[in-house]
């Protein structure tokens, strides 16, 4: 038999067909379940009156009670709108309606008495109420008022025909008392406890209408405490259930290469943090399971010589290993510090990109096959079939965020054993974030930079002042210095309109700085997206060798390109670029021993967000703090770029408000799962049904996310 709380909404006193049919389509409601978990987003106060002389606060709701006059229809097509006074005895106020017109005129009485409730807003030196919430006020129940009132989302369509906040609100009313014996606990005594003892069917209620403001933030509580806690239950179960299915290669030993390279080729002590990671990773891949590491970075943070140091206690164990970068420029740049490091050590490096030539491959293929290439660095080159390996036992993903799912599992297959993954990247992510994202991974994290490294100082420089932003870059220069410039992105454009924009701005600079630094004294290289793999690889070549003493680029040097003399970054229509983006931009220059500078340039009109990023910039250069503050700027959606929507939808909870409940509701399900791997104690019961449901992903009215 069907759960009550499968019925179908128009079977709900009140509703009907043609409500169902609206609550379905505009709200997705189909359910009694749908409904109840259909939560106001906030609760106000409608027991109180306010007149008309109060509403000159646009932060401050109003309700008010007054006379309804000069109810008037008034503009053309889209301008039209129905305009109405309320007067009450401190004045009058003009109410406003763009939407759902013909549903209101007909409600809208000169003469009658009215409740409103709305926000004010300023428009041409009057406040006025755009879109009140409108009610005669023969038809208000002066005892149904609640200081503690629901307000439901809704849309515009369905609010005309009477699903407005209200509206929903009764509906819910109506609902709750059919209902309210039938919502299933989903957690144990003991966690309600915790919680503050309110069990769910308690929670749902007091959360749609609460008795006072204090059952109101347990019943929020409690109900954003179990959308987080069953998110990582699910994902901590997950990685419970692959390390009891998947048998990893057992890295038992740390032999000769390492040995050899850690104690005689290294040429740097490793920081703390380094020590730290390679031991967590050397534990990983001792285990007997198979290794799902995220290594977070700042950029500069020595992720390649971990990698590196990974690799060879693969080797030591008769395994090759492979480094997977998102561009050619970086593979290749990876192919030569790794050779480098590695330099008098009987360790063969190879490279495979897009660009490498049909004879070459093919001998290095073969050569892979026969197990006498160790660790193969590339592109997404790698991925493809032909591309075998003896006996691949370790992956390095440099670089994560570009790389899909798919793609990862692509480099896997290619061993019956699946191989250790290792997943490193220089986006710091919030931990918040990394936590419902990547839950089922475990996380490393570098949080020291190599010592000597020196601070870069950033500063915000508005276009205006131009001239001196380039007398320094001159200063620099004659320093013997290099210096980037950065311009947004290429964009595509239709061959009708011509070329971007974009282009042209990077192409302006390009022929400024060359006048301002003329041959043959200076000389000034350009890279930009529309240019082909080897002139990039040209002109990145020679600022690599110092004989460009400015490049031009568009963000194609965003990830990892390494120029130890390059001290200052100059990046133009700095409002542009996202945080994250800036940041990997900044980590370019600070490489070498010198002072180094990042100087943002804007023109002088700031939006609010590229105003608090630029100044997030020029205040901090730690890298998580930036993320944070991306978070909250951009929502977890964006941060992570739409082919990483991994991000589990979130009723209630918020990532960035509810970061420590986030971390409370991991620690609780991580205990659970150690203290009752199965979940199989009575008293856990509750939880495991809920888990179970959520995990087969059916119809599950248990969910809450
Ligand atoms: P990431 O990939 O994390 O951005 P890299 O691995 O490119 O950083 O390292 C940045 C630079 O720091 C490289 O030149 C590397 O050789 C150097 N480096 C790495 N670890 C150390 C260390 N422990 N001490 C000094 N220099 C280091
Ligand atoms: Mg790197």
């Amino acid at each position: 038999m069907p759960h009550v709380l499968e019925t179908p909404i128009e079977y709900l006193k009140g509703v009907g067909p043609q409500r169902g049919e609206l609550l379905r389509k505009e709200l997705g409601i189909a359910t009694f379940g749908d409904l109840l978990l259909h939560f106001p987003f906030r609760h106000v106060d409608r027991t109180q009156f306010n007149t008309v002389a109060e509403a000159v606060d646009e932060s401050m709701p109003v309700q008010l009670r007054g006379t309804l006059k000069q109810v008037r229809m008034v503009g053309e097509k889209q301008a039209r709108r129905l305009t109405a006074k309320l007067v009450d005895a401190t004045g009058s106020i003009e109410l406003v309606w763009f939407r759902g017109l013909r549903w209101l005129q007909p409600i809208l009485k000169e003469g009658g008495e009215y409740i409103v409730y709305g926000k004010p807003t300023l428009f041409r030196d009057h406040f006025n109420l755009a879109h009140p919430e409108i009610e005669p006020a023969a038809t208000w129940d002066e005892g149904a008022a609640m200081p503690l009132q629901p307000v439901y989302s809704t849309t515009e369509k369905a609010a005309a025909r009477g699903l407005n906040s209200r509206g929903i609100g009764k509906l819910v009313q109506a609902l709750l008392p059919q209902v309210r014996q039938a919502i299933p606990e989903t957690l144990g005594s003991e966690l309600i406890g915790l919680l503050g003892g309110m069990g769910r069917g308690e929670a749902v209620v007091e959360l749609h209408f609460p008795r006072d403001a204090k059952h109101l933030e347990t019943a929020t509580r409690r109900l954003k405490f179990e959308e987080l806690f069953f998110i990582q239950l699910r994902l901590l179960k997950q990685k419970q259930l692959m390390q009891e299915q998947v048998q990893g290669n057992v890295f038992g030993h740390v032999g000769m290469h390492f040995n050899a390279f850690y104690n005689e080729h290294l040429p740097f002590e490793l920081t703390n943090a380094q020590k730290r990671v390679v031991k967590e990773i050397r534990k990983d891949m001792g285990s007997g399971h198979q290794m799902n590491r995220l290594l977070q970075g700042d950029v500069g943070s020595g992720k390649t010589l971990v990698a590196l140091l990974c690799m060879l206690i693969a080797l030591d164990n008769g395994f090759q290993s492979a480094m997977l970068a998102p561009t050619e420029v970086l593979a290749q740049q990876h192919y030569r510090s790794l050779s480098r490091f590695l330099e008098g050590l009987p360790v063969v490096v190879r490279l495979l990109t897009g660009a490498t030539r049909a004879a070459e491959r093919r001998s290095l293929l073969k050569a892979l096959h026969a197990g006498e290439v160790h660790i193969l660095v590339g592109t997404h080159a790698l991925l493809e079939d032909r591309v075998v390996f003896q006996r691949l036992g370790l992956v390095v993903i440099d670089e994560q965020h570009r790389f899909g799912v798919a793609q990862r599992a692509k480099m896997q297959a290619k061993a019956a054993v699946p191989p250790h993954v290792l997943v490193m990247t220089a986006t710091p992510i919030p931990r918040t974030l990394a936590m419902t994202l990547y839950g089922d991974l475990d996380v490393s994290v570098i949080d020291e930079l190599p010592p000597g490294r020196k601070p870069i100082r950033t500063v915000h420089r508005y276009d205006s002042s131009r001239i001196a932003v380039l007398d320094f870059l001159g200063s620099e220069i004659n320093k013997g210095r290099q210096v980037y410039v950065v311009y947004p992105l290429i964009e595509e454009s239709d061959a009708s309109t011509g070329p971007a924009r974009d282009l042209k701005d990077v192409m302006d600079g390009f022929e400024a700085l060359s006048r301002r630094f003329p041959l043959p004294k200076y000389a000034v290289g350009i890279v930009h997206g529309r240019m082909t793999p080897e002139q990039k690889e040209f002109e990145m070549a020679r600022f690599k060798k110092g004989e460009t003493d400015v490049l031009v680029a568009t963000t194609v040097i965003e990830v990892g390109v390494d120029v130890p003399n390059a001290s200052v970054m100059v990046v133009e229509n700095a409002e542009r670029f996202g945080l994250s983006q800036l940041h990997q931009l900044r980590g370019r220059v600070g490489r070498g021993a010198e002072h180094s500078y990042c100087i943002l340039m804007t023109g002088d009109k700031l939006g609010n967000d590229s105003r608090t990023r630029i100044n997030t910039m020029v205040r901090t250069q730690d890298g998580f703090e930036i993320s944070e503050v991306d978070l909250r700027l951009r929502g977890p959606g964006d941060l992570m770029g739409t082919q990483q929507s991994g991000i589990p939808q979130l009723h209630l909870a918020d990532l960035v408000q509810d970061a420590t409940l986030l971390q409370e509701a991991r620690a609780v399900a991580q205990r659970l799962l150690t203290a009752d791997p199965e979940l199989a104690q009575p008293q856990h019961a509750p939880i495991a049904a809920a888990l179970r449901e959520q995990m087969e992903g059916g119809t599950v009215w248990g969910r809450i996310g």
